[in-house]
């Protein structure tokens, strides 16, 4: 089994991060990572280049996908999907939908940001993505750059964050479609970064880590940038406890996320083996399935 670190768990321009698919993977070089999956939200946009400029580098990648799924406030739950099938048409159907459920979202946000008294168009922020998905973040950046925030995380606080006054939320699938539909797109569901469920205690968490395993859940994202050493070792056991798979990623955005740096969650690094073990049991689910039709 190989040695080394890894990175399960990132974003780029293809979604709401600012590194390019190619500027990711030539950063996880750098960082001496040996394998990466970019994980971006609700597209595979970014997948094809980061797999050639990884090929180019030596670096092993697995292509990915981050979705959020309904939640009771103010919890969120985002389900990662490694090693979806990007030519997969259920895969190219679920992102259609994905996006159209923020295309109905955003102009919202925006109108009520005018309401407010805050200058800002659909159009700045189509511009600002730059023909990516467009998300928060983007907004966030134009409300720093135009000084109505001093931040990033001012402007989720006091505009566009959970709680805030031009917070909408999207339309998600329910957490049985997520899994159901990354499956059905030839990926390996994970629960992300499960301290966002903020469940109240640790059989609340029990509870509803079993029943996304009866859904068909295969993993747990158990190194995070939001989980200290505690959740770490909490979340560990879970996984161990119920037959999870476990990953680990930073979540790294670029500069949207300024404090964050690729295959480093809170200074912790991500071992290789988990990479090893996704791949193995992504064999696995697919030569069962193949092995069915
Ligand atoms: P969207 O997918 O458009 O709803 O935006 C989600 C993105 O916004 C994710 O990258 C989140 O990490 C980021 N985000 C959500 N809430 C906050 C917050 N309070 N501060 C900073 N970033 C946030
Ligand atoms: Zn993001
Ligand atoms: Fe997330
Ligand atoms: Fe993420």
């Amino acid at each position: 089994m190989s040695t080394g670190f890894v990175e399960l768990h990132c974003h780029s321009t293809a979604s709401d991060g600012t590194f390019t698919p190619t500027q990711v993977v030539e950063l996880a070089k750098r960082s001496g990572l040996s394998a990466l999956a970019l994980t971006d939200h609700d597209t595979v946009a970014g997948v094809g280049e980061a797999a050639s400029a990884a090929g180019s580098l030596g670096l092993d990648f697995i292509p990915g996908i981050e979705i959020s799924a309904e939640y009771p406030s103010p919890g969120t739950m985002h389900i990662l999907g490694y090693g979806v099938d990007p030519e997969n048409p259920k895969l190219k159907r679920l992102t259609e939908e994905l996006i159209a459920g923020r295309d109905n979202r955003n102009p919202r946000i925006v109108a009520k940001l005018n309401e407010m008294g805050v200058a800002v168009t659909m159009k700045e922020w189509e511009d600002e993505a730059k023909g990516s998905v467009l998300g928060r973040p983007h907004l966030a950046a134009i409300l720093h750059r135009k000084g109505y925030v001093s931040s990033i995380k001012q402007a989720f606080d006091k505009y566009i964050g959970q709680g805030a006054p031009a917070y909408f939320d999207k339309e998600r699938l329910t957490p049985r479609q997520a899994i159901e539909r990354i499956r059905e797109s030839g990926g390996l569901p994970v629960l992300a970064h499960p301290i966002q469920l903020r469940t109240t205690n640790d059989g609340e968490l029990e509870r509803v880590i079993k029943d996304l395993l009866d859904l068909g859940l295969v993993g747990l994202e158990v190194i995070h940038s939001d989980h200290d050493a505690g959740l770490v070792e909490k979340y560990t056991q879970l996984a161990n406890l119920v037959g999870l798979i476990k990953t680990g990623g930073s979540d790294f955005h670029g500069s949207n996320k300024k404090d964050i740096e690729l295959g480093l969650a809170r200074g912790r690094r991500v071992p290789r083996e988990f990479y090893d073990l996704l791949i193995e049991k992504h064999e696995e689910l697919s030569s069962a399935r193949a092995g069915r039709t």
